[in-house]
């Protein structure tokens, strides 16, 4: 009867139920969201110690079930069923979230919380207990990846209990574990899609070095320049400006010249591999750049854009060697190993020399 697709795993326990709700500190003014109520068992004890609750449930069965759990009782004036994926759903406002979440929404869910404005107070959130263990790894743990950073950037999270998977029917196949995100308020002022454009290429690999990361795919440096150029453009800054980039007849996109550039077919695979880390867009983000990158060297073009094209190329190539290297020190560090004010520092620094990642 249950639909597992839909990650329908109620929780049985009525205990873990209260703990969860519990751990939310609501006040008697607060509107809650839940999303996926299923039944209504988290639902019905939120409704006890909140102003209201926005249900968001996928599966119009559950939807039903629950709206006829309250019914006739005075809960029912205080509890909005939205219908729906909210994934895609523009969510009213809300002061605290509830979710004993379905686990493949896990990540989007995250990142959609930590995007709404005005942020809530705080969410207390079951995942699946690697997940909640990504979200809570400090640098040189071995879960340690950018969706760890990125979640620590905008919020406090702090893992708050285990859940074994007795206490749902059906049980899942993996454990479980509740955790609390506290967005920070004020929220840090920096554009999150700069700073999770950072992220995606110096996460590539986290345990190669940072100064490898930038110029040992050449669909990174690729980017950069594009990014680069688009950010001159917008500025009315001449391309060629700055630093002399060489005579430029050497260069060209296609040069492969860098000693640093290790075997491209390997290169892939490594992209591949390591984008398991709950944030499943990262291989299609790399494969669209490939695909640019191949359209690029492929075209001929007349010699003289070829050379503009180099001299741009190995102007980006020096300012990323200028700012790993001289305005940070942190070309030889590996992304696992450094924190959220290493990651401000690379990119503020970036920034100031016109890099931008978004
Ligand atoms: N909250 C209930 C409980 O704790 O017993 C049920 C939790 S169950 C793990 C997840 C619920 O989320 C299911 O009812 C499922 O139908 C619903 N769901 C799945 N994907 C969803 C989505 N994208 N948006 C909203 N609800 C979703």
């Amino acid at each position: 009867k249950m639909n597992t697709d839909l990650g329908q795993h109620i929780l049985k326990n009525p205990g873990v139920a209260q703990a969860i709700v519990d751990k939310a500190d609501l006040k008697q003014s607060d509107v809650v969201l839940e999303v996926g109520p299923g039944t209504g068992n988290l639902t019905v004890k939120i409704l006890e110690k909140a102003k209201k609750v926005i249900a968001v449930e996928m599966d119009p069965r559950m939807a039903a079930e629950l709206t006829k759990r309250v019914q006739g009782k005075s809960e029912a004036k205080r509890l909005d069923v939205m219908l729906g994926d909210v994934i895609k759903t523009k969510l009213p406002y809300f002061d605290v979230c509830i979710s004993n979440t379905p686990y493949q929404i896990s990540s989007p869910l995250v990142f959609k919380l930590l995007a709404t404005s005005p942020a809530p107070r705080t969410c207390v959130l079951m995942f699946q207990r690697e997940f909640a263990l990504r979200l809570v790894a400090r640098p040189g743990d071995a879960l340690y990846c950018r969706l760890s950073v990125n979640a620590q950037m905008w919020a406090k999270v702090t893992h708050i209990m285990k859940v074994s998977k007795n206490n749902f029917k059906p049980p899942p196949l993996v454990e479980s574990s509740v955790v609390r995100l506290e967005p920070k308020n004020p929220r840090p002022q920096i554009s999150y899609e700069e700073w999770d454009g950072l992220l995606r290429i110096v996460f590539v690999r986290k345990n190669r070095t940072i100064r490898a990361g930038f110029f040992g795919t050449r669909a990174v440096m690729a980017l950069v320049e594009r990014n680069y150029r688009t950010w001159c453009a917008q500025n009315d800054i001449p391309l060629e400006d700055g630093p002399s980039a060489g005579d430029g007849d050497t260069m060209d996109l296609d040069d492969g010249g860098d000693p640093e550039v290790e075997d491209e077919e390997e290169e892939w695979n490594g992209i591949v591999d390591d984008a398991d880390d709950g944030m499943e867009d990262l291989p299609a983000f790399f494969k669209e750049e490939a695909k640019r990158l191949s359209r690029l060297s492929g075209s001929k073009g007349s010699t003289k854009s070829r050379r503009e094209r180099g001299k741009v190329a190995e102007l980006v190539r020096e300012k990323v060697r200028r700012v790993l290297e001289d305005e940070t020190d942190l070309a030889d560090r590996r992304a696992g190993k450094c924190d959220e004010g290493d990651f401000l520092k690379l990119l503020w620094a970036f920034n100031k020399e016109g890099i931008h990642f978004s």
